[in-house]
């Protein structure tokens, strides 16, 4: 069967076409900038890519591209709408309610807009996704997979902030923890990898892109997770600040930052873009730093640093860790970065092997030396195949 994967954001669509279970990719694709007279779309198929800039008004006007894209005679991939059997899609908060993915029906449609205030750039832009998808493929099985989901087992120990109990029970303020997706699906990996079941593999994920987050993982349920409320929490990411003291933002207050204006600032413009005060992209800031910015440099600094203090933290909550997984962007290719983190844990009992390491740029493998007993493993992530998978699974129960 055709499964058809959407990831909405504020201004784009990506989508990509499975064959299911072959899990064989048809075409992927991808519309930018919604809303302007200058928008872009794509559709890449194995017989080439097309691409093409236009206006497109508003998201019925970006599916109706899509439509266009896949029906295409010369460089479509199906020939009517009705070969595709089922849709997918990516909807990052969950809130307290969807602990998996769920067949979506106008009572989930309600539950998705009712944690809107959670993440109020990213769920009204996925719901809408969901409405044009229906729209536009009629009575087919529609699937939401959440990004806060595999969070879900998280205990309350690590949920929850040190704040007064009605702020938890009348706001529902908790960690609920992102890239979820990305996570659960580099867990079940590496345990197939390791040739361990995946229940019962204790990992610590390292999800490394423009946002990045760890998460500790026991017997393949995630137990802790460096993102909280909001993706702004744990580490340094490309613009957003991870942890700092609360109280720098009382203190900026008081200097006459507003609400807006510490968002912006927490969001946009910390980070490595924020440290470095030049770019938010690790190869640009490891290519300053080699020619001698300073600023570059301490930016890596931080970003590694931190990541190592979560990696600490994660190998005390777990006791026993098989793995350490690293994934994203800067995880997949990031060889120097990954040497930042990990070098001096050998007391930790955690050493990788330099050579391996460089040869693992975007492929899976393992990287750790031999007398390491800690396992260090690289592997692509592939949260649309993972989408795919249980929407596979959801639409043909029964
Ligand atoms: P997003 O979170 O937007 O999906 P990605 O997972 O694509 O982001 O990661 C983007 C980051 O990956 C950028 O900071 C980029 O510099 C980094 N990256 C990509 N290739 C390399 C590489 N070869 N070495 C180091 N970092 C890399």
């Amino acid at each position: 069967m055709k499964i058809l994967v959407f990831n909405c954001g504020s201004s784009s669509i990506k989508f990509k076409l499975f064959h299911m279970p072959q899990e064989d990719v048809l075409a992927e694709g991808l519309v930018e900038r919604v809303g302007s007279g200058d928008a872009y779309a794509s559709l890449k198929t194995p017989r080439g890519k097309t691409q093409k800039n236009q206006a497109i008004a508003d998201y019925p006007g970006g599916f109706a591209v899509i439509k266009k894209m896949l029906l295409n005679p010369e460089s479509g991939v199906i020939n009517s709408l009705s070969e595709v059997n089922a849709c997918g899609h990516r909807v990052v908060h969950g809130g307290e309610s969807f602990g998996g993915s769920m067949s979506i029906d106008d009572e989930l449609e309600k539950g998705i807009e009712s944690v809107f205030d959670l993440a109020p750039l990213h769920n009204p832009p996925n719901l809408t996704g969901i409405h044009q998808a229906r729209l536009l493929f009629g009575d087919i099985p529609q699937v939401a997979c959440f990004d806060t989901a595999f969070h879900h087992s998280i205990p309350e120990v690590a949920y929850r902030y040190a704040l007064p109990e009605k702020l938890y029970s009348e706001y529902q303020i908790r960690r609920y923890g992102f890239h979820g997706i990305s996570h659960q699906y580099v867990a079940r990996q590496a345990a197939q990898m390791m040739g361990m079941h995946k229940y019962s593999v204790n990992l610590i994920t390292c999800h490394l892109g423009n946002g990045s987050s760890v998460a500790a993982i026991r017997d393949g349920h995630s137990v802790d997770t460096s993102m909280g409320l909001t993706p702004l929490e744990g580490l340094v990411m490309g613009t957003r600040s991870g942890d700092l003291d609360p109280g720098i933002l009382f203190y900026l207050n008081r200097k006459g930052y507003d609400t807006d204006s510490l968002d912006t600032l927490l969001n946009k413009q910390s980070g490595l873009l924020g440290i470095s005060g030049s770019s938010n992209d690790v190869r640009d800031l490891e290519l300053k730093a080699d020619g001698g910015d300073d600023k570059a440099e301490l930016a890596l600094n931080l970003f590694a640093y931190r990541i190592k203090k979560y990696i600490g933290a994660y190998m005390a909550v777990l006791n026993r860790v098989d793995a350490i997984v690293f994934t994203g962007g800067i995880g997949e290719n990031g060889v120097a970065i990954r040497h930042r983190i990990l070098s001096d844990m050998d007391q930790q009992g955690v050493i990788i092997d330099q050579m391996r390491n460089e040869v693992h740029v975007g492929v899976a493998g393992e990287i750790q030396g031999a007398t390491s007993r800690i396992k260090v493993m690289i592997i692509p992530t592939n949260e649309e195949l993972a989408i795919a998978r249980d929407t596979f699974k959801l639409s043909t129960k029964n």
